[in-house]
């Protein structure tokens, strides 16, 4: 009996709701969004009365701001209320909506108890971390991209998406047949693809419903399952021993650079859509308003994108996978993805420099996503046995001879192939790099079990009673790679070669 982990993943579905369906469907993603934005008025409103205490007090205590926003905290701050104190609330308004319904069932604005709450406070916890990110990147605590002030959710602009959380005493979410996926209120909904993987998996026993998140991608819908699954205890495979350690430059010029030598080229098919897409958009400025011409071109704008980021994605998982079951151990560079992207644009006062050469750089590094490369890699790593090594981000991989050592004291962003004035080396420069970012990896821990502290799609317990059970009961996951957690990924899990 091979020792077994168990880890989060996410089975991913293109759902076929039939026309009701798809109406409830689209009533759920508004019922996120109101919860949401309750959850965020309050917060806003809480913050806005901060401030004017805050303003209040350096005028009646004659101190300066931060010497205000002190006195303001030591006597208690403001009272804004809690998550908990706002899903007591739901309960005491579900149920008053669901009176008026009784009493009168043509009664307006009484919708709320058609709703799973589950929906509504999935929507609440999502606008508490949208303000705590805000936060702690407004005070400079918070890794990767500025995050802007949260906004309102908006019909139409903001997508459409709702989450539904697994009661274990009301078990709602099941895969009916291989065919249909049931979710608690709205019923079995038939799915595009097979759910035969995920339908064994429960059946061996080995899996177990988390929670599911629906969203819509252009004109489809998506299911992602989150199970908790035993997995035997991935190691590296021969083949991969072998292998040994590659060094991966994420870059550029190319999607990634090898230690071997080889360059992953960027998605093509981009180019194509992109031309589509810019067509489209002409069409859509020269169409006239609330024409149905226009509402044709808005739809396949949106299909159009859809088809892009699905052959990005595509393409990101095939590298991903590639790497984590061809090598023992895969190495990155630790990139401030979001900090290469930022400086060129530079400010108002102080606009970067070179700043249309830097446009084009950035949209390719946009275009290839390293930190979703990265982040695929950390559990994809934790499922095929491989390890993961994160390399110091300021190593000075770029600059220095991967054959002996010297650095380069300058090297421009121009220039593509590395040149040793020590050893003679030419090299093609973001090969060079992966054969240094290989060579650092053996004095780097191997990552794993941080992957949440990374902002991977960690499920929070749903707040009150309902559903609270499978969280506190099993509170923490067991095993080496208890972090590693997939996102809605199309990919097969290493199932058969370790299955016992
Ligand atoms: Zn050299």
């Amino acid at each position: 009996m091979p020792a077994t982990v168990e880890v989060l993943r996410a089975y991913r579905f293109c759902l076929d709701p039939a026309e009701a369906q798809r109406q409830a469907l689209a009533r759920y993603a508004g019922a996120a969004r109101w919860g949401f934005n309750q959850r965020l008025g309050v917060l806003v409103d809480g913050h806005r009365r901060y401030l004017q205490e805050v303003a209040w007090t350096t005028y009646s205590d004659d101190v300066d701001e931060a010497g205000a926003r002190a006195l303001v905290k030591a006597r208690g701050g403001v009272d804004t209320p809690s998550l908990a104190a706002q899903s007591r609330e739901l309960t005491a308004l579900i149920a008053d909506h669901r009176d008026r319904a009784a009493s009168d069932p043509e009664a307006e604005g009484a919708w709320l108890h058609t709703i799973n709450r589950h929906a509504i406070m999935a929507g609440m916890r999502n606008a508490d971390r949208a303000w705590s990110n805000w936060q702690s990147s407004h005070r400079g605590e918070r890794a990767g991209a500025r995050v802007g002030y949260p906004r309102f959710k908006k019909k139409g602009r903001a997508r459409d998406t709702f989450s539904l959380f697994h009661d274990v005493k009301r078990p709602g979410i099941r895969l009916a047949t291989y065919r249909r996926l049931r979710l608690p209120n709205i019923g079995e909904i038939r799915l595009h693809d097979s759910g035969k993987r995920l339908g064994r998996a429960i059946a061996r026993g080995d899996a177990l419903i988390q929670s599911v998140t629906v969203s819509r991608s252009g004109h489809r819908w998506y299911a992602s399952v989150l199970v908790k699954q035993q997995q035997p205890e991935p190691g590296p495979t021969r083949r991969q021993r072998a292998a040994g350690t590659v060094g991966v430059d994420l870059g550029v010029k190319a999607t990634a650079a090898l230690s071997t030598g080889e360059l992953v080229p960027n998605p093509r098919v981009k180019r194509q859509v992109a031309a589509r897409i810019a067509k489209t958009n002409r069409a859509l400025a020269r169409s006239k308003k609330g024409s149905n011409r226009r509402r044709r071109l808005v739809a396949r704008l949106g299909r159009l994108h859809h088809l892009e980021a699905l052959e990005r994605a595509r393409h990101t998982h095939a590298l991903t996978k590639r790497l984590a079951t061809g090598w023992a151990d895969v190495a990155v560079e630790d990139l401030h993805v979001a900090g290469m992207v930022r400086s060129a644009r530079g400010t108002v006062d102080a606009p970067g420099r070179g700043v249309r050469a830097k446009t084009g750089l950035s949209r390719s590094i946009l275009d290839v996503e390293p930190g979703e490369i990265r982040r695929q890699l950390d559990y994809k790593t934790g499922w095929y046995g491989s390890r993961l090594h994160v390399v110091d981000r300021w190593a000075p991989t770029s600059k220095t001879c991967s054959a002996c050592g010297w650095v380069k004291p300058k090297l421009g962003l121009g220039e593509r192939t590395f040149q040793c004035d020590e050893c003679g080396l030419v090299l093609d420069r973001d090969v060079n790099a992966a054969r240094n970012i290989a060579a650092l990896s053996a004095a780097v821990p191997t990552e794993g079990g941080d992957a949440k502290a990374r902002g991977g799609p960690v499920p929070e317990p749903p707040v009150g009673g309902h559903g609270a059970g499978p969280w506190k009961r099993e509170g923490h996951l067991g095993g080496h790679r208890s972090g590693a957690i997939p996102n809605p990924s199309p990919n097969a899990p290493p199932r058969g070669k370790h299955a016992a």
